[in-house]
């Protein structure tokens, strides 16, 4: 997409969060079973198709960073993490470093935090759109409750005029130049604790203008939060949709067959163009029913030599990608495996697990089970295996706005 050339997010990750509970520092804690940062990098690959994206993490993290991309099915265009700093400011400046080192075209940034994983392609193209009138531009939202300022014993004193009171949300948006300079002049000049970037390009001496954000791209601090975003997550993609997904492959020559994404040693192997991984092709097809968007022959014909004997997890997570792109999210997915042979009990748990890890969700979500036919028809001859899948998943009912 070419509104986004030029334009690089930047996500400052290196904060310790844990005012939110728990041992981990909150964007790597869970939202559904996967971690916030997960959540966030998923809305920034919807909103912002093929943007790079530069993380600043904190070097204690670098473990659980690499987890989390480890687990994404198709992680942004990342560019090397980079470390924060002892400050949210100079976390944002080893980041701006980092992107002028490496991305010489560097036009834009949106500085964004981790902790907000609500970003939507409609805020995201009101400060492209306004980007070309201004060189700095942040979301804020209009604020509809009384404020009055109260004194330290907590006796309420006057009324504030919140006609002219903002709420400031990220990303923040800049030209490169401008907010890469301006920190660097604070820096300079010994200021290090600007609460965010709006602050530092004000300091040096630049406008910056307001679009109106959205009131669900909230920020995650308290464990509170974290229940609410939870079913705000849930609640954003209340159309909810069924697919389903059969394939079959007859067995030939060999010693081994994969199922699920396991290596199962077997008298006979399955004969296809891929793998021949039936459990992975009719899951891949139960998503793509869901999203009424064709089949796996249609993304991937077999008359096309580059998937001559590919791994079908490759088929999988496209499939899983249309789902992010479409903001979605996979609730459920349910697959039978149909044979007499191999014995699929041994197995099943360990196809549970490569199933859920292939699409990055948590066990629960993830179901296995096996059948005979009896020693009726093709499965019950042992003359293949066959699967059926069934895929839930959850598409937004409206482009995701406030
Ligand atoms: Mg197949």
């Amino acid at each position: 997409m070419t509104y986004t050339m030029g334009v690089i997010v930047l996500l400052v990750a290196a904060g310790r969060g844990l005012r939110a509970g728990g041992d981990l520092p909150k964007q790597y804690q869970n939202l559904l079973g996967r971690p916030v940062m997960a959540w966030t990098l998923d809305a920034v690959r919807a909103a912002l198709p093929g943007c790079r994206v530069q993380l600043v993490i904190h070097p204690d993290d670098a473990e659980l960073y690499e987890q989390v991309i480890a687990s994404l099915p198709h992680p942004p265009n990342l560019l090397p993490w980079v470390a924060g700093g002892a400050s949210r400011q100079a976390s944002v400046r080893a980041g701006l470093a980092a992107i002028g080192a490496l991305c010489k075209d560097a036009k834009y940034v949106l500085i964004h935090d981790v902790a907000r994983p609500f970003l939507t392609s409609t805020l995201t193209s009101r400060f492209i759109s306004n980007l070309l009138n201004y060189n700095a531009i942040i979301p804020c939202l209009t604020i509809f409750d009384a404020v009055k300022r109260i004194d330290p014993d907590g006796r309420l004193l006057e009324e504030i005029d919140r006609a002219q009171l903002r709420r400031i949300q990220t990303p923040q948006a800049f030209a490169f130049d401008l907010i890469s300079s301006a920190h660097q002049q604070a820096f300079a000049a010994g200021h290090d604790d600007f609460p965010d970037d709006a602050a530092v390009l004000q300091w040096a001496g630049h406008p910056v203008h307001v679009c109106e954000g959205e009131a669900d791209n909230m920020k995650l601090t308290t464990a509170e939060d974290f229940a609410r975003a939870e079913s705000q997550l849930l609640n954003q993609r209340a159309d909810i949709r069924i697919g389903q997904g059969f394939d079959v492959h007859a067995f030939g020559e060999g010693d081994h067959v994969w199922l699920g994404g396991v290596k199962i040693p077997h008298g006979r192997a399955m004969v296809g163009h891929s793998d021949a991984d039936v459990v992975l092709h009719a899951l891949t097809d139960a998503i793509l029913g869901a999203l009424g968007d064709g089949d796996i022959g249609q993304h991937f014909p077999p008359s096309d030599p580059q998937w001559k004997g590919a791994r079908s997890d490759i088929f999988l997570k496209d499939a899983l990608l249309r789902v992010v792109l479409r903001q979605g999210l996979v609730a459920h997915l349910d697959v039978t495996i149909i044979c007499e042979a191999p014995k699929i009990s041994p197995h099943r748990e360990t196809i549970r697990a490569q199933i859920a890890q292939i699409c990055a969700l948590p066990l629960d979500r993830i179901s296995v089970k096996a059948t005979t036919t009896e020693q009726l028809g093709f499965t019950g001859r042992k003359e293949g295996i066959a699967a059926m899948a069934l895929a839930t998943i959850r598409l937004p009912s409206s482009p995701l706005t406030a």
